[in-house]
């Protein structure tokens, strides 16, 4: 299975993405991780990405593409968490990817405002104390996020491969208690995966959408697929 995971920064991709790597047994690549430990290694590459990091801005797209390569160089699936973010980077994805033969299953886009998202993204700078978790570096992560990575959303969302959830649910913010999602969107490209994947969702009481969340689905014309739904 492989599975890339967008998301604002506070969306909870990274939750997310581990509990769906930990469920299909494939690695959880997730690029913010990569560099965070790069840089905690005092490596070469950490020198240089820390005060990129540390602003909030982007690594550029060739040290990242060249990164990505090598890290699913011999993986079979996996789930991807936080790249791509550029169109230039999601290009370059789906060219190594078609390379090889190894499309990719699903895009999930977990949709939550700003507000939640900074308000999530403050309540974890005061629990963990990240150095990109500072209001400044905040503002320009989402405002990064709207100008570029909604772009490679679009691009996705075009090629029919997405799967919307809304990560405003509590389910997102809570670990513990009561567990549910609600997909609003299924995407209809390899029906076999992605069959077995809404499957997935509900196995592990995550509701998919049919007609409940009737306000959110219309917002993201959940209606284009509606019979994956059922
Ligand atoms: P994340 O943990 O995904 O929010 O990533 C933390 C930081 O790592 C980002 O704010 C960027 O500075 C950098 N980063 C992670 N992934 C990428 C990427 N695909 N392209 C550029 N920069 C990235």
């Amino acid at each position: 299975m492989r599975i890339l995971i967008l998301g604002p920064q506070g969306s909870g991709k990274g939750t997310q993405a581990k509990r769906i790597a930990e469920a299909y047994g494939v690695p959880h690549v997730a690029t913010g991780d990569i560099l965070r430990a790069a840089v905690a290694d005092g490596s070469e590459l950490g020198a240089q990405v820390r005060p990129i990091l540390e602003r909030g801005d982007l690594v550029p797209d060739e040290l990242m593409v060249d990164l990505i390569r090598e890290r699913l160089a011999d993986e079979d699936g996996f789930v991807l968490d936080g790249f791509p973010r550029t169109m230039a980077q999601a290009e370059a994805l789906d060219a190594m990817l078609d390379e090889i033969g190894k499309p990719l299953d699903a895009v999930i886009l977990l949709q939550v405002s700003d507000e939640v998202a900074t308000a999530r993204l403050r309540a974890r700078a005061a629990a963990e104390g990240r150095a990109d978790d500072s209001p400044e570096a905040i503002r320009n992560r989402l405002r990064l996020y709207h100008e570029l990575t909604e772009l490679v959303v679009e691009r996705y969302r075009l090629a029919g491969t997405e799967v919307v959830v809304d990560g405003e649910r509590p389910h997102f913010v809570s670990h513990g208690g009561q567990r549910r999602h609600d997909v609003v969107l299924g995407p209809p490209r390899r029906g076999g995966d992605v069959g077995a994947f809404l499957d997935f969702l509900r196995r592990h009481q995550m509701s998919v959408h049919e007609g409940e969340n009737a306000q959110f689905a219309a917002a993201h014309s959940a209606t284009r697929c509606r019979p994956l739904c059922r």
